[in-house]
């Protein structure tokens, strides 16, 4: 047996076989001139390809008959392949170049896809990934590039690999998978976050995994010690079999308080909200017992695969139209019958790219992403995305009690630019008689050192707070919140973290504003516990682990409480 230590991601045991994820290879394309006598092998090799890929395409038609959506897909994919002003047009440029196929191919194909992305039809815009998907699979069989595909994962085994992308996790939720083993990644990374929504148990930070951890070993994530347990003995196996089973008879207990209120020992009582990121994760709150929903992080919506609960299944990755964000976020807010639905506007950029969006800029231009254009700074520069996102909000409101949220606000500009557009969109429903709730209230993250510091201004110009505990410490130290090297040095209780907690928990109670947390330090005991001493009433939190802390609540005082943040607090 081989033990390799790591830190803890999201608890839970998982026993499964590894599936080792190789490090992705990059599909390099020469540009290098090719000889005029190399031109008829080079063409014959274009067409051998494209009938192989057209056959596959065949293939899966057949296999999806009856399935009218899928179907769909694949019939655009055959006609793509068989588009004779495409391919009329690639043999053309082949003829009259230098260049190998693969090079004019991939060529045109961009040409084609970004005509497509400014046509200024969505139906269109949304073709171009087809033809780059489909096209790209041309590529690779003239290259002999067989890359690494997330979907191709089987259930119950144990990932293993260097680094994870959110994206990739949003589509592993979909699978059964037993662990996640990482080499890099840290406790607030948005992958760790959404393994601790989907109940995945992850071990992060692990050295030398990729050497260390043999394909299709047996492996026990041992989610709460960070421990990866690498072909156990039969006793081990069978001490964790045991603590598996008495982890379900704890969950099985925590059942209790589903349905009671989050109230302390002596009888203060607190909101317990949940932090979810798809549209079937607010079903799960609500069996988990949450007060509503304190964020919904919506660029995850625009990651996963084709969400048919978003009306578009045509493309792999859901397009970002106003009609699926409105479907999107009307089912959410059903589902919680007229509970609070905080949702929160596009949060992209930085680690969490969504390739179907149409913006401006390219994210991989960006030295450092997590300092540029993410968030508010990013539909502010691109305010088509936020008048959209904001159409489909107000379209929904009326279906149940929706709360609108601005990601990484560092001015009250911001906040004023923002609410302008708002007033806009409101005023552009109201012409087209499309009926909307005109008080939806505007709230902020105060997730930057900047927001805390004006939190008193800011309290002026939105109607809630919700402190984003992430990323305030992660800009606060200075410290990427993904990156394991720095891990150690990410501490929420720093003191230039608490105090500015505190300095915004004092502005929101100066001008009388809701306030919430909604960062992982809400849903960590020892973290709720400051948390709750310092004044803060309303947690939002992975909807899993709302028992747990109402299991927490339920057994102190509020004194015992206070007791516990000013010890924290006591240099301020
Ligand atoms: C935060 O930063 O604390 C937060 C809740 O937002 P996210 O984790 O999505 O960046
Ligand atoms: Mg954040």
């Amino acid at each position: 047996m081989n033990v390799l230590f790591g830190i803890s991601a999201s608890s839970g045991i998982g026993i499964g076989r590894a599936f080792v994820i190789p490090e992705s290879e990059k599909r390099i394309i020469s540009s290098k001139k090719i000889k005029a006598e190399e031109k008829p092998t080079q063409l014959a090799r274009f067409e051998k390809s494209l009938a192989k890929v057209t056959g596959q395409i065949v293939q899966q038609l057949e296999a999806v008959k009856g399935d009218k959506v899928q179907s769909e897909i694949f019939e655009t994919y055959f006609l793509m392949l068989n588009d004779p002003e495409f391919l009329g047009d690639v043999r053309k440029s082949f003829e009259e170049s230098n260049y190998s196929i693969e090079y004019i191919l991939n060529q045109k194909t961009e040409e084609y896809a970004d005509r497509l992305r400014s046509s200024g039809n969505a139906y269109l815009a949304e073709r171009a990934e087809d033809i780059c998907d489909i096209f790209g699979r041309v590529i690779n069989d003239l290259l002999d590039f067989h890359p690494f595909d997330i979907e191709n994962v089987p259930d119950d085994v144990v990932i293993v690999a260097k680094s994870m992308n959110p994206s990739d996790t949003v589509i592993l939720s979909k699978r059964r998978i037993a662990g996640i083993a990482l080499t890099d990644g840290g406790v607030s990374s948005h992958v760790g976050i959404l393994a601790r929504n989907y109940g995945i148990p992850a071990v992060f930070d692990v050295e030398n995994i990729l050497n260390e951890i043999k394909n299709d070993s047996l492996l026990i994530v041992d989610g709460q010690a960070g421990e990866i347990l690498q072909s156990p003995d039969e006793k081990t196996l069978a001490d964790y079999q045991k603590k598996i089973e008495a982890e379900k008879a704890h969950a099985e207990r925590l059942k209790s308080f589903r349905d009671l209120p989050a109230k302390t020992s002596d009888g203060e009582c607190f909101q317990l909200m949940a932090n979810i990121g798809t549209v079937d994760e607010a079903r799960v709150a609500l069996e988990e017992g949450a007060d509503g929903i304190g964020l919904f992080r919506t660029e995850f919506l625009f990651m996963s695969e084709a969400n048919t609960a978003m009306g578009s299944a045509h493309s792999k990755v859901a397009a970002f139209t106003e009609e699926n964000q409105f479907n999107a976020y009307r089912r959410v807010l059903e589902t919680m019958r007229g509970k609070p639905v905080t949702i929160r506007t596009l949060d992209a950029g930085g680690d969490k790219i969504i390739s179907s969006l149409e913006v401006s800029h390219s994210a991989s231009e960006e030295k450092n992403p997590l300092m540029g254009l993410r968030a508010i700074r990013l539909t502010l520069a691109n305010p088509q995305i936020l008048r959209t996102q904001l159409r489909a909000l107000y379209r929904a409101s009326v279906y149940g009690n929706l709360k609108i949220m601005l990601p990484l606000i560092t001015s009250v500009e911001q906040v004023r630019d923002a609410l302008a557009i708002a007033k806009k969109v409101r005023e552009e429903l109201k012409a087209e008689n499309i009926p909307f709730k005109a008080d939806v209230p505007i709230g902020v993250m105060v997730e930057t050192a900047a927001a805390a510091m004006i939190s008193d201004c800011l309290a002026k110009v939105s109607d809630f707070f919700s402190i984003g505990t992430n990323d305030l410490t992660q800009y606060t130290i200075g410290v990427d919140r993904e990156n394991a090297l720095v891990a150690p040095l990410y501490d929420e209780f720093h003191l230039a973290v608490l105090r500015l907690l505190h300095k915004t928990i004092k502005s929101a109670e100066a001008e009388g504003l809701p306030l919430s947390v909604c960062g992982e330090m809400a849903s960590r005991p020892e973290s709720v516990m400051v948390l709750a001493g310092m004044g803060v009433r309303t947690l939002s939190m992975s909807p899993k682990l709302i028992t747990s802390i109402k299991e927490l609540l339920s057994k102190i005082s509020v004194d015992e409480l206070k007791a516990i943040s000013s010890k924290r607090l006591n240099s301020l």
